[in-house]
Order: C-alpha cells, then sequence, then structure tokens
C-alpha cells in the first residue's frame, strides 16, 4: 500500500509574474531579471511584463522603497 506518494521536484509549479496562474516550472517561460528569476504562463504574459518594464524605464522591483 502506498503511503509515501509525493509530487516529484519536476513537477514543482510557479505562479506567472503577470496574471499569476499557476504552470509547472519546466513549462514556464522564464526571465532573469536583475536580482530575482521571473516566471510566466506564456509569451504573452512575458511580452507584458517586458512592455511595463520597458514603460518604467527598469525591470519592476518587488519592494519599491
Ligand atoms: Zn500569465
Amino acid at each position: 500500500m502506498p503511503d509515501h506518494v509525493h509530487p516529484t521536484p519536476d513537477a514543482q509549479r510557479v505562479a506567472c509574474e503577470v496574471c499569476l496562474k499557476e504552470v509547472p516550472k519546466s513549462e514556464a517561460t522564464v526571465a532573469e531579471a536583475a536580482d530575482y528569476v521571473a516566471y510566466f504562463c506564456g509569451l504573452d504574459c512575458y511580452q507584458t511584463w517586458q512592455a511595463q518594464a520597458r514603460a518604467t524605464g527598469d525591470v519592476p522591483k518587488a519592494s519599491p522603497p
């Protein structure tokens, strides 16, 4: 009787930076910013995030002063 069934590390999920939808890490689009890594459910959200970064002249920071 299996009593140690756990998700494998390969099944790790991440939240999209833009729409917060959870996607498997292996399928996420990844952007490496200055000091953190952002994940996206697809190219649409990735491009949305990039457009926002360009609009502000920098990559959005998680915690402004
Ligand atoms: Zn998304």
